[in-house]
C-alpha cells in the first residue's frame, strides 16, 4: 500500500511542478539575421529540454521578415524593440552615448513587465538540460566571468522586469558609460555588490560555461564538465561561423580557428540542433512562400 500511495502521489506532484508558468520567461535578443541563427538554436534547445516558462525573443528593426516568421515557430513571443522610437529617456541616453547601441538594446529586457521574473540568455548560448530551477533565484543572479571572476558574465542572468530599474540602468549608462563598452561592464558597475553581497546570486559556473576557456583548467572540466547545463560560445568565433559536415555530424576545423576538444563537442551539439530542427523550418517557410 505504501508503494501504491507513493505511486499515486508522485505523478500529481510532478504534474503540478511542470505546469507552464505564464508570468515568467526565458528571454534572448537578436539584432540581426545572423544572431537569429543563435537565438533559434537556443530556443529549440530550451524546448527540447521542456522549459516550462514562456520563450521570448527581442528583435530590432534590422531583423528580416522571414526570420521573424521562423522565430515565431520556436518562440512564444517575438517582440520588436526599437531604440529610436522608445521613450524619451532612452532616446536621450542613446544620443549621448551612441557607442552603447547594442548594450542599451539588451537593457530593454527590463521593460518586459508583463513577466514577474525572467532569465536572460545570450543568443550564443545553448541549453544542455532543463534549467527551470533558475527561477528560484532572485535578481540579480549571474555566474562568474572566466576572465575576471569578481565580475559576472552577462550572457546568462536572472532579473526582474521593472520600468524603474530600466530607467536607473539607462541613467547609469548616460552618466558613467560602460567600462568595457558593452552591457557586461555596465551591469557589473550597476549591480556592483554582486561579488560580495549574497552567495545565492552567484550562479554555478555550469549555468554559463564558456566553451573556449575551459581548457585553462582541464582537470576541473574533466571532473565537472559533464554536468554543464548552459554552454556559452563567447568571443569572436560563434557556432554559425563554422562549417558542418552533416554526414559525420561534426564541424570542420580548417579555416575556423583552433577549437579544443570540449569546444568541438559543444559545437557539434549546436550544429546538430541547427541541422535537425532549424534548417527544416527555414525550408518549410521558403516553400510556403513559394506556393502563396
Ligand atoms: N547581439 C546581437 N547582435 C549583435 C551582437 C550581439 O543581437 O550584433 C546580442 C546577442 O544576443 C548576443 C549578445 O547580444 O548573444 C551579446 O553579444 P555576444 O554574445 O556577441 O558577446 P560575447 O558573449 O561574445 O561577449
Ligand atoms: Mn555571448
Amino acid at each position: 500500500p505504501r508503494l501504491g500511495a507513493l505511486g499515486h502521489v508522485v505523478p500529481i506532484a510532478r504534474c503540478a511542478h511542470t505546469m507552464p508558468v505564464s508570468d515568467q520567461a526565458f528571454v534572448t535578443l537578436a539584432t540581426n539575421d545572423v544572431y537569429c541563427q543563435g537565438a533559434l538554436v537556443l530556443g529549440q534547445s530550451l524546448r527540447e529540454h521542456r522549459a516550462t516558462r514562456r520563450l521570448v525573443v527581442l528583435v530590432t528593426p534590422q531583423v528580416s521578415n522571414p526570420l521573424r516568421v521562423i522565430l515565431s515557430r520556436v518562440f512564444d513571443e517575438v517582440i520588436e524593440v526599437n531604440l529610436i522610437d522608445s521613450a524619451d529617456y532612452v532616446h536621450l541616453a542613446f544620443l549621448k552615448r551612441p557607442d552603447l547601441g547594442i548594450t542599451l538594446t539588451k537593457l530593454h529586457c527590463w521593460t518586459l513587465t508583463r513577466y514577474s521574473k525572467c532569465v536572460f540568455l545570450d543568443a550564443d548560448t545553448l541549453v544542455l538540460s532543463n534549467i527551470d530551477e533558475l527561477f528560484d533565484r532572485r535578481e540579480f543572479s549571474a555566474a562568474p566571468d572566466p576572465g575576471w571572476p569578481d565580475c559576472f558574465n552577462s550572457g546568462v542572468f536572472v532579473f526582474q522586469p521593472s520600468l524603474e530599474t530600466h530607467s536607473l540602468l539607462l541613467q547609469h549608462a548616460t552618466d558613467h558609460g560602460s567600462f568595457d563598452g558593452a552591457d557586461q561592464g555596465l551591469l557589473n558597475s550597476f549591480f556592483s555588490n554582486w561579488s560580495t553581497a549574497d552567495i545565492q546570486k552567484h550562479l554555478p559556473f555550469i549555468y554559463n560555461l564558456s566553451s573556449n576557456t575551459t581548457y585553462t583548467y582541464s582537470p576541473a572540466f574533466k571532473q565537472f564538465g559533464s554536468s554543464a547545463k548552459v554552454v556559452h560560445f563567447l568571443g569572436s568565433s560563434k557556432p554559425w561561423n563554422y562549417k558542418y559536415n552533416p554526414q559525420t555530424g561534426s564541424v570542420l576545423e580548417e579555416g575556423s580557428g583552433r577549437a579544443n576538444q570540449h569546444q568541438t563537442s559543444f559545437l557539434n551539439q549546436w550544429w546538430g540542433i541547427y541541422h535537425r530542427s532549424i534548417l527544416p523550418l527555414c525550408e518549410d517557410i521558403r516553400n510556403k512562400d513559394h506556393h502563396s
